[in-house]
């Protein structure tokens, strides 16, 4: 069976992850399709540890093929923060309107040249026999107000390095190639390929 479950229900992330892997025709599924799967808290202090702890509960249940992705921004001047806190860096439930304007006002009157921040994505795929980890970074600044309607979470406040546009006002064709995500998966890709080729 050419199945591979992402363990997400994050409907932006499912929308990008399945665009980078558009041709490689296997089934792509989220836990949004098994409402029975409880929500996997995610208690790690690291990027990693919360994409393999996604990883080995949901293939515990399923027994799929499943890739994990652990994600967040760390800006330079709250010393890395949000981190693994994005989600929720404003409390639970995870609002990013909320979000935004906390990270706004923590930056407030801080000067562009202190607003450097960074996108990190550690995915993780897991098989019955294998565990394969990769990472990408984008890294860019944190502006001074919301801009652009695309994206999630702190696209409209986050422009990357080497353009003028937030993720969140880039085609997502454009966020696709460049995002910390896009990076992590095309990384990890050969892995899933390699994996499908053999079944
Ligand atoms: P995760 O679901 O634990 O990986 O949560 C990652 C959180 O980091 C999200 O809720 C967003 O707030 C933030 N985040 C991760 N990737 C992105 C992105 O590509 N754009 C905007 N925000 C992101």
């Amino acid at each position: 069976m050419r199945t591979l479950v992402i363990a997400t229900r994050n409907k932006g992330k499912v929308k990008e992850i399945k665009a980078i892997f558009s041709d490689l025709n296997v089934d792509i599924i989220d836990l949004n399709n098994f409402k029975d799967i409880p929500e996997i808290y995610e208690d790690g202090e690291t990027f990693e540890a919360n994409a393999l702890k996604k990883a080995r509960e949901v293939y515990g249940i399923l027994k799929l093929p499943v890739l994990s992705d652990d994600s967040g921004l760390e800006v330079e001047f709250l010393n890395n923060q949000p981190g693994v806190l994005s989600a929720r860096f404003a409390g639970e439930p995870t609002n990013f309107a909320n979000n935004n304007a906390k990270l706004l006002k923590l930056l407030e009157n801080v000067p562009d040249v202190s607003r450097k921040a960074r996108f990190r994505c550690v995915v993780v795929f897991k098989t019955e026999e294998k565990e394969e980890i990769a990472e990408g970074i984008c890294s860019g600044k944190i502006i001074e107000q919301l801009r652009g309607t695309g994206g999630f979470g702190y696209d409209p406040l986050f422009i990357p390095d080497g353009f003028n546009l937030t993720f969140a006002e880039m085609p997502q064709e454009l966020k696709n190639k460049i995002s910390h995500r896009a990076q992590a998966l095309n990384k990890i890709k050969p892995f899933i390929v390699h994996f499908f080729n053999k079944i």
